[in-house]
């Protein structure tokens, strides 16, 4: 069976949305206070949209102002960072590190549990509550 990581355009067109695929495939970025999850509050996990592992939960979540949803961590090695100077700034890109998908930035300016904030385009996520 083919893994996630090595689906092709094609494969990936057919698995996701329109919107899914500009974020995860193309690296774009959601309009802020637009996507489905900046505001959500429920108990519970996010889901990588592209290869659904569980990627962050509720508890590291916190209204961030930004637009997009935010959270202070996430354990190390499901995601991969990456130097992105596109758009004229030098940010961290942040992807999962099982499908390859891209999910956000990450920033320095998070809240002191961990200083950092994982601004996560809510395309990119799938929420299930928590049983
Ligand atoms: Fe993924």
């Amino acid at each position: 069976m083919t893994e996630p990581k090595d689906y092709n355009d094609e494969e990936w067109k057919k698995i996701l949305t329109q919107g899914q695929y500009y974020i995860l495939r193309e690296k774009g970025t959601e309009p802020a206070f637009t996507g489905k999850y900046w505001n959500h509050k429920e108990a519970g996990i996010y889901h990588c949209a592209g290869c659904k592992t569980p990627l962050f939960q509720s508890e590291t979540k916190f209204a961030s102002g930004c637009g997009w949803p935010s959270f202070f961590d996430i354990k190390s090695d499901l995601v991969d960072l990456k130097k992105d100077t596109s758009h004229g700034m030098i940010r961290t890109e942040v992807l999962c590190s099982k499908c390859g998908g891209h999910l956000g930035h990450v920033f320095n300016d998070g809240p002191k549990q961990t200083g950092l904030r994982y601004c996560i385009n809510s395309g990119a996520l799938l929420f299930s509550p928590s049983k």
